[in-house]
């Protein structure tokens, strides 16, 4: 019998030798003992250096990519992307000081975030990198921190913009928000940072995240750059940085369509010119989480019972929610789908059954995989998730019901 083809396109961006996944030019039965234990993430360097490449070919080549770490603050997945994208933007402290461990020029880092602590502020300030204000109080205490250190903080205001990215997985913008100053109330805050003598760097324009329509994105960044404009006029000196935010998705469920980069790129290409008739002194960025880590990585899980209970198996594995909220469903949150799920020795033949895969915590939401058809496969047997390089670990509730933590490992 012919192997079927993989259902799921992602799946078919990995190697598959043998039917056995392959991770980074490593068998994953062999990366599995070289990890020691299971459940472990992997993430494939080289596929982290091929989509900033791709990024690269379809992104007019004046915009500048950062990496937004919040997606994956694993140091050396941080470490790697430094080396290849131009900027990253931090959401914490935390992730800050992960940041000036990289060759990255604090210059080039900038730090967004809602509730900024004075601790916080005070390190971000010191160490010399761009603060986006997300309010005004955040802006006082900014001016009075570096009054006290006698540094001038670079700031650049992120607005909350008067318009939504329409089909994005997540609104970052618009309406009432945490995030940012409301665009209306941008030209009061300008004037504080020129009465203030804050270095002003520019805008930060996020709108929304997970978006897969290219039409939906034109639509958004025509709006930013227009607003961008409007928002200058009144701005206490050039706009040096326009970020435009990101929000580039990435397809996870059976029927979702790839987003169509080479359409973006063209657009941006096409109304480029005039922002920069606009705004002649503005480097253009675009940050991005998802789109740039999500692709090239993996969460592996262990079977460690196979059972039955009323005629539907059950692969009962070492992995779970604890490791993987977004797989699981966010605890049940959302109408569940099922991610993109193998058996790491029979990807795409073999005998096949239809299972669930579920985890080891007490509540059915513990759940991998709902009813998929998967490889045959027993007790010890490798269970893998794809489209799991973002929003993994750090973004998973890992103290519920006190199991191990997952590893993590860069191929
Ligand atoms: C989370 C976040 C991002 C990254 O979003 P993705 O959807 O992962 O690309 C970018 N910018 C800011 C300010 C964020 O908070």
């Amino acid at each position: 019998m012919n192997a079927p083809r993989p259902k799921h396109a992602p799946l078919t961006q990995f190697e598959v030798v043998d039917d056995t996944l392959v991770v980074g030019g490593v068998p994953l039965p062999r990366l599995a003992a070289r990890v020691g234990s299971t459940p472990f993430y992997a993430y494939d360097r080289a596929r982290l250096t091929e989509r900033v490449a791709l990024l690269r070919r379809h992104l007019p080549p004046e915009i500048h990519l950062h990496y937004a770490m919040k997606a994956n603050p694993m140091p050396a997945v941080v470490q790697h992307m430094a080396t290849l994208v131009d900027g990253l933007d931090v959401a914490s402290g935390g992730e800050l000081q992960v940041a000036l461990d990289t060759v990255m020029p604090p210059e080039r880092i900038s730090f967004a975030g809602p509730g900024k602590s004075d601790h916080d502020l005070r390190c971000a300030i010191a160490a010399g990198i761009v603060l986006n204000l997300e309010g005004f109080g955040e802006l006082e205490r900014a001016a009075a921190i570096g009054r006290e250190l006698g540094i001038t903080p670079k700031v650049a205001v992120r607005v909350n913009p008067d318009f939504e990215l329409k089909s994005s997985g997540m609104k970052m913008g618009g309406g009432p928000k945490q995030f940012g100053i409301d665009a209306e109330r941008v030209p009061e805050a300008l004037r504080r940072i020129g009465e203030l003598k804050l270095d002003f760097e520019g805008f930060h324009i996020f709108s929304g995240s997970q978006n897969l329509k290219a039409a939906a994105l034109h639509e958004a960044h025509d709006k930013t750059f227009a607003l961008a404009r409007r928002l200058a006029q009144d701005a206490p000196g050039p706009v040096l940085t326009l970020n435009i935010g990101g929000g580039l998705g990435i397809p996870y469920f059976p029927g979702e369509e790839r987003l169509d980069l080479e359409a973006v790129g063209a657009h941006l290409r096409a109304i480029l010119p005039e922002a920069r008739r606009d705004l002649p002194q503005a480097q253009v960025v675009m940050e991005l989480g998802r789109y740039l880590v999500a692709e090239a990585g993996i969460y592996v899980c262990r079977v460690v019972e196979r059972k039955e209970s009323r005629g539907q198996v059950f692969l009962v594995t070492d992995g779970g929610l604890h490791h993987h909220l977004a797989a699981s469903g966010n605890f049940g949150q959302v109408i569940r789908k099922n991610y993109p799920v193998a058996i790491g020795h029979r990807v795409a033949g073999g005998e096949r059954e239809t299972v669930s895969v579920v985890g080891p915590l007490c509540t059915p939401l513990d759940l991998l995989a709902d009813g998929m058809e998967l490889g045959r496969a027993q007790e010890g047997d490798l269970v893998v998730v794809f489209q799991s390089g973002a929003y993994g670990l750090t973004a998973s509730p890992g103290g519920f019901l006190s199991h191990p933590a997952a590893r993590e490992v860069l191929v």
